[in-house]
């Protein structure tokens, strides 16, 4: 049997506090602290859901749209004293045909990396499998070479049923899928692993083995996230540990702060 702790990353860039709307009321600062430290992490990113552009292109629900709450989170998060590192990064949108859910020039500073991520896929979710895939192949381009993001949030990833997420990633070739890892590793980049990536059938699971087994032939390194919108999904970027371990990767695919800074200087 493989032995996985040499692989588990402290690390976790992907979790959200209480401002976004769709995460629990006791995700606090403080409670995030205190359980990402019981877990034996040692660095956690914030990363709200954040509209901050004042046209905001996409349904803004799921979106925290109090900027003052957000900027004064990241000034506790850099001032306070915590039981671990804590970071910044807010979980940007990036709109189809360019254009964010913050304004870099404002807002970068307030930020230690931004997680950029693409979730306004209303115009293509009732399109064939096929057109679906050459829309989701073009988005994560365009993330690919951004100049602000410094990890890409769940690359590939669509909406449930999960069932047809093995349909539409199987309609893309090796090629295609290289040529956007490529162009990650070359702007230095960090793709994104989430459990729920490999929580779905079969067929979704193969699939996102390719994926991954593609990017990491391609030289691009990875942040193992939960994506917690509850304190207890912490720590479930680990659940995919098993799968990973048997594509090869070990500890020094997955990137740190510091590896995630060093990538942005390359
Ligand atoms: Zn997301
Ligand atoms: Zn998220």
């Amino acid at each position: 049997m493989t032995n996985l702790l040499p692989l588990i990353p402290r690390s976790d860039f992907h979790i959200h506090t209480d401002l976004s709307p769709d995460a629990d009321r006791d995700c606090t600062l403080a409670n995030l602290a205190k359980v990402a430290a019981g877990l034996g992490l040692r660095e956690i990113g914030l990363t709200d859901h954040v509209e901050g552009n004042p046209k905001p292109a996409a349904d803004q629900r799921w979106q925290c749209t109090d900027l003052a709450a957000l900027t004064r989170r990241c000034q506790q998060i850099r001032d306070q004293p915590w039981p671990l590192r804590l970071l910044s990064g807010w979980e940007v949108d990036y709109y189809d045909g360019g254009g964010y859910s913050f304004v870099p020039d404002q807002h970068l500073p307030l930020l230690d990396y931004v997680l950029l991520a693409h979730h306004a896929v209303g115009a293509v979710i009732s399109e064939s499998p096929a057109r679906i895939a050459q829309y989701l192949l073009r988005i994560t381009h365009a993330m690919a070479v951004d100049p602000y993001a410094h990890i890409i949030a769940h690359p590939f990833y669509f909406p449930p049923p999960p069932e047809r997420h093995g349909l539409i990633l199987a309609c893309l070739s090796d090629h295609d899928l290289s040529d956007v890892f490529a162009a990650m590793r070359e702007t230095g980049k960090a793709a994104e692993i989430t459990p729920y990536q490999f929580s779905a059938d079969l067929r979704s699971v193969e699939q996102m083995r390719r994926v991954y087994s593609l990017a990491r032939q391609a030289g691009v390194k990875f942040a193992l996230d939960s994506d917690a919108h509850r304190l207890w999904n912490m720590g479930e970027g680990l659940r995919c540990l098993h799968v990973l371990a048997e594509l090869g990767f070990t500890g020094a695919d997955f990137v740190d702060f510091a590896g995630l800074q060093q990538l942005a200087r390359t």
